[in-house]
This record gives C-alpha cells, structure tokens and sequence, in this order.
C-alpha cells in the first residue's frame, strides 16, 4: 500500500492508495532462492513466440515417473482466453491403455497451486480442462503460469509431465512488454510510453539496495501491469476503480505474492509516470520481498516504511520533513503501534517509517535489515527482531533513532495506552480498526 507524498483534496477528498493481497493459499513446497531459468513462451503481446525468463525453476519430473507403462507426450498446449481464463489440453498415450483419469495443475507463483480434474475424451488420449475465473480465483492478465499433468492409465500406472511456461496473455488490446534482469513490465496502450522503461529504471536503480539489504530474494521474477485507467483492470477484477468507503477511497493498485505481481492503474487525475515508476512500483515489490521474508506482519509504520525505504524519489523530501517534526517536538512515538496511517496524518507512517530504516542503515549497515529479516523469517516479532539487531530495549532504540532525528524531545513521550486493551466488553463496544495491509 502507498500513499501519495502530495494528497489531492478534492470535492471528494479522494485519497490514492494501492493494496497489497496476501493471498491465503495452500502451503506448498517452498523454493526459496530458486534461480529463475529460461524458457519459451507462445502468445506475447504480439502473438509470435517470445523467450521470456521462466517465472520460477521447475520441479523435474518425480523419479519411477509413469508406472510400468511407456508415456509420450505429443503435446500439451495452452490458450489464453482472457477474459475469460484458459484452457489446457494435452494429446498423450500410454502403453498401459487409454487415459482413465487427467489432473492438470498450475500456479502463477510458487506461493498457490491449482489443481482441477480434465476431461477425457472417448479416444482416451486427449484431455482438457477450460478455467473460467469467478472472481475469488480471477487474476490480472500477464500473469506468468507454470503448469504441468498427472495422469492415470487404465492399468493404474501414473505419470508426471514435465511443467511448462506460459502467460495469461491479453490480446483484446496491444501491450508494450519489457524485460529485464528485475522484472516483468506489461504497459497497456494509452500510457505514456516512457513509463516502462522508466520502471526498468528505477528497478534498475534499486537492485543493489535489493540485492544487499534482503536475506532471500524473491523466487521468481516479479511482474508489473500498468493499466490506462481502469477499464481493463476492471474486466476481471469487478469495481476496480470505484471510489468506495465514507473517505471516497480510490484503489489504484493492488499486489499480491500469489500472482507474483502488482497491478497499477495509470491515472493522470491521481497519479503520473514519475510516481508510477519510481516510487509505486519498486515499493509495492519490496511489499512481495517482505513476504518471501517471512510476512509483512507487525506494525502498519514497519512494513509500509520499510517497503518506502525501497522508493528511488522523494527520499530527501520524507527524512527532511520527519527532521523537521523531530525538530519541532511533534515526532509521534514508535510505540503503541506507532504513527497514524489515518487521516491528515495518513503519511506519518510511511515517512517516519522509511526514517526509521534510513537511520537503521546508516548506523549498522545494510547487513542489519538482513538480520531483522532472518529473524521475522524465524518467527520472531518484529519488536523482538528490532531489539535483537540493535541491541537495544525498544524504547532505548526508540530514543537512539530520535537523537539522530535531532529531536528536541529524544525521549518518546509515553503514548496512551490502547484504549482496546483496557476496555471491559460491553455489547456496545466496537473495536478500534487497526489498519493491516
Ligand atoms: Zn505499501
């Protein structure tokens, strides 16, 4: 989630945010670290054979694969029907008979995997299995998808296919796709055509700040999707675009490590290519190195100001105007939840947040957001990691980071107390909100 360093107040007072989903999925095999390898993809945005960089290592195929039987694959295929999903079809025989029972699986990350039931056609060598999202299991087009068949022969023999790549690919309209060592980046037309070599930019810029500051690195190659507007986005996903809620919210993206993307929508009203490029995209991709590193959990100040820490522009703009709080003796505490992420004050927490990481840097280096990340990954709060990693109790962090702010009050005045924890239950009783995600 992000928040726009200047707020358009408007008629409606329209605040910019973008969301980030984790979506819950089924545990699998983790592959942290995987190296990405390449392969070959059909059907990119100009219908000719593309090689793109597999979305993330496959599995080989499970050793004693294919029972007693022969297996051979004539082919498997794929056809993106977006908006309406896809469909997977494989022609195969076994020496064991006909095909009695066809799985296709898939998975956009290593973070969710899909499996459904094929049909088998009466020849008993071909199967296919047409995917029609609804919208709890919908997915942005461009989404990169690892797929593969576990089949069964009427003698009971099973086999495994090898996994293949594709994307879910759009061809209701042209897309600009780019590439780099960083990311994936589908620009839809209508956008400024600087905008996706601006991301690559600014992906470009931050990966030594990526590469030095993260234990794991994201095990597959992150995708951005920049919409024109909002049209496209809401064909898959109903509503996207819609002001909603009593504060006339507006969405303008969405991330999720299930996809292994983010989603943004370019909006000239709300926001331009600059911010888009430089401050959106990377902070929205540390939110997806946050969760290969053990979860964005914790405080909203922690992870939205961690994921700031990743912006390549307004660095200067955010530590001077916490200084300058600092200096004045408003400085909210980092303590009892931190500052606001609500309201007039909604920026309090990604800037002081991001501070609180510029000056966690310059005092340990970067091997110390490393070691505040093993140790979330390990289980531990990220209180418990921050104390462990500085050496210090929270408050006695706390005030070491507001010297160095030159606050004129180091010491955090203490904050209220929760008023959620002292308050006996009463059937009017409605709990304070706490803003997570
Ligand atoms: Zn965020």
């Amino acid at each position: 989630m992000i928040l726009p360093k200047r707020l358009t107040v408007g008629a409606f007072a329209l605040i910019l945010v973008t969301v980030i989903v984790f979506t819950l999925a089924v545990p699998v095999e983790a592959q942290k670290g995987a190296t990405p390898t390449p392969g070959l993809v059909k059907g990119g945005p100009t219908g000719t054979p593309a090689p793109v960089q597999a979305p993330f290592t496959p599995q080989p195929s499970p050793e004693g694969n294919g029972g007693n039987a022969t297996w051979t694959v004539q082919s498997m295929t794929f056809q993106s029907n977006y908006p309406n999903g896809f469909d997977f079809t494989i022609d195969v025989t076994s020496s064991g008979g006909k095909i009695a029972n066809a799985m296709v699986l898939w998975r956009y990350s290593p973070k969710t995997r899909t499996r459904r039931p094929a049909e088998v056609d009466a020849s008993g060598t071909r199967a296919t299995f047409s995917f029609r999202p609804v919208a709890s299991d919908a997915v942005p087009q461009w989404v990169g998808i690892q797929y593969w068949w576990v089949l069964q022969d009427e003698a009971g023999n099973t086999y495994e296919t090898e996994h293949q790549y594709t994307e879910y690919s759009d061809t209701v309209r042209p897309w600009q796709r780019l590439e780099s060592e960083d990311i994936i980046v589908f620009v839809e037309q209508g956008v400024p055509p600087e905008m996706g070599q601006s991301i690559l930019d600014a992906m470009a810029e931050m990966r030594p700040s990526f590469q030095s500051h993260w234990p794991q690195p994201l095990p597959y190659k992150p995708r951005a999707i920049i919409y024109n507007g909002f049209t496209s986005w809401a064909e898959w996903s109903p509503g996207a675009g819609t002001a909603a809620g009593a504060t006339r919210t507006v969405t303008i993206g969405q991330t999720s490590d299930a996809w292994g993307a983010t989603v943004q929508a370019y909006a000239p009203l709300y926001v331009d290519v600059q911010e888009t490029a430089y401050s959106i995209v990377p902070h929205e991709i540390a939110h997806l190195y946050q969760y290969a590193n053990g979860g964005a959990t914790g405080d909203f100040w922690f992870f939205e100001g961690n994921a700031t820490f990743f912006e390549v522009v307004g660095r200067d703009f955010m530590l001077d105007r916490v200084r300058e709080l600092a200096r004045s003796g408003t400085l909210p505490s980092l303590q009892g939840g931190g500052p606001s992420a609500r309201g007039e004050s909604a920026r309090d927490a990604y800037d002081i947040g991001f501070a609180f990481f510029v000056w966690l840097d310059e005092t340990y280096g970067p091997e110390a957001h490393r070691n505040l990340w093993t140790l979330i990954d390990q289980g531990k709060t990220t209180k418990q990691a921050m104390e462990e990693v500085t050496g210090m109790s929270f408050v006695d962090m706390e005030t070491a980071f507001r010297t160095w702010l030159g606050a004129t009050n180091a010491v955090a005045p203490t904050p209220f107390p929760t008023p959620t924890l002292f308050f006996p239950p009463t059937p009017t009783f409605a709990p304070t909100p706490t803003p997570r995600s």
